[in-house]
């Protein structure tokens, strides 16, 4: 049995802390949510400024391929709430969804300031208290929870703990992958954080790193061993980023972290076959400067013109000696030398976290009975297109569920 004399702690006010203290609240009990920050659902609110992409429409078993090697760790709790339910409880609250044209579903609002306003009202109704600017730092000697906040130290008795502390990217939104150690220090097995739909590191010469920083590559293909697809990337000061990029970056950045280095290919003209882009560059130059000629015969913009000569002088050859073959070739296959990963503080989300075995079934971390966890900072990377909220959802209303459960077992 629950009851409003069980108190539960959960902290991180992101999706997944969020989704625990809802699940809670309805199951009974009294709910805090502690967060470090002076509000709630800072990375939510980011997500939403170019759109908040809750989740995708795809049929389930594709969607659940999307996590990797951490499917079977998520299947149950994705399964419990599944896309379609993350939709009616969106609608639930006032803001019906809509499916985009790459399948991708969205608030019909678009941002996430209305959706996360609604919630916080609701939960504020079903009796969730709030702690703003109370910084979790462990746990004292009689197993409280002790949290730095301005008055200085507190420390807060739990009968159930959710912890949904996010990842460590973006770490001025509130993540910074702190808690690590908190739990290290406990024996919990942690795979280090890493950047995920992150960019790569180019050594790009000076004058295309200043002439085409923040240019967009559209429509282009990218190809790294086995794997391609189509997309857009952008030129950085550093290096290279953007949708594609990203879709790419877990292959890339165990290539680049094993080897130091990763060659990326990438198709400017994808969709215009060789012996079309050969007869187009076949055609007479006459007074055009080689990059116009280039330009205006392939339909390729400066950057793209920009990133060839780049590639070229970085293989040692001469674009304007090239015979049209291979030119033709090289348009659909210039090689990007990737030389590092980008930092974690600008990647839309991290790898690494808590290994599932260190979880039951429920979510509760098996050296820390009573504890829980949710969200980015378990050990699950999966690519950008609503995958990242539907888990942090989904593991969010599980772990709550867990600790009902709990509660219910320890006090029968
Ligand atoms: C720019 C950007 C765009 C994105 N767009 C999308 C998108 O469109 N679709 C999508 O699916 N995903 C997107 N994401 C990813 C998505 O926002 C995250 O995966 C999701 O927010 C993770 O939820 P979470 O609850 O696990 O963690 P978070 O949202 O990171 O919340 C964790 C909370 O814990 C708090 N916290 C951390 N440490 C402590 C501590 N020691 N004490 C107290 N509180 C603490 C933090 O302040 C924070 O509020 C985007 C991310 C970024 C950065």
């Amino acid at each position: 049995m629950t009851s409003p004399d069980n108190h539960v702690a959960v902290i991180g006010a992101g999706p997944a802390g969020l989704m625990a203290a809802e699940a809670l609240a309805h199951g009974g009990v009294r709910v805090t949510v502690y967060d470090a920050m002076p509000s709630a659902g800072r990375k939510l609110l980011m997500a939403g400024r170019g759109g908040l992409n809750l989740t995708h429409s795809e049929p389930l078993p594709q969607f659940m391929a999307r996590y990797r090697e951490a499917m079977p760790n998520l299947q149950s709790a994705i399964e419990a709430f599944p896309p379609e339910a993350l939709r009616a409880w969106c609608e639930a609250l006032g803001e019906p969804t809509f499916v985009g044209t790459s399948g991708r579903v969205f608030p019909k609002a678009f941002k996430a300031s209305p959706l996360l306003r609604a919630w916080l009202r609701r939960l504020d109704a079903a009796g969730v208290r709030f702690a703003f600017r109370h910084r979790w730092t462990g746990w004292d000697a009689e197993g409280r929870l002790l949290f730095q906040t301005p008055g200085g130290t507190s420390a807060v008795a739990a009968d159930a703990t959710v912890l949904a502390l996010g990842g460590a990217s973006w770490p001025r939104l509130g993540s910074d992958g702190g808690w690590t150690t908190l739990l290290a220090d406990k024996g919990v097995e942690i795979a280090p954080l890493r950047p995920a739909n992150c960019g790569f590191t180019v050594a790009w010469s000076d004058v295309f790193r200043t002439r085409f920083e923040g240019q967009p590559l559209k429509g282009i293909a990218l190809s790294f061993g086995p794997h391609s697809l189509r997309g857009e990337a952008t030129i950085t000061l550093a290096g290279i980023e953007g949708g594609a990029i990203y879709a790419l970056s877990a292959e890339l950045r165990e290539a680049v972290t094993a080897k130091g280095e990763a060659v990326l290919h990438v198709a400017l003209r994808p969709d215009v076959g060789r012996a079309e882009l050969v007869k187009r560059l076949s055609a007479a130059r006459g007074k055009q400067s080689f990059s116009n000629f280039l330009r205006k015969a392939a339909q390729l913009p400066p950057v793209a013109v920009g990133l060839l000569q780049e590639a070229a002088i970085g293989t040692g050859q001469s674009l304007s000696a090239m015979p049209p073959q291979r030119l033709a070739e090289f348009i659909n296959a210039v090689p990007i030398e990737l030389t590092g990963v980008a930092p974690i503080a600008r990647a839309i989300s991290s790898a690494g976290g808590i290994a599932f075995e260190e979880l039951d079934p429920d979510f509760m971390i098996r050296k820390l009975p009573g504890v829980f966890a949710a969200g980015e900072m378990l050990d699950w990377e999966a690519p950008t297109g609503g995958y990242l909220l539907q888990a942090s959802f989904a593991t969010g209303a599980a772990a709550g569920r867990g600790a009902l459960r709990w509660i219910a077992r320890s006090s029968f």
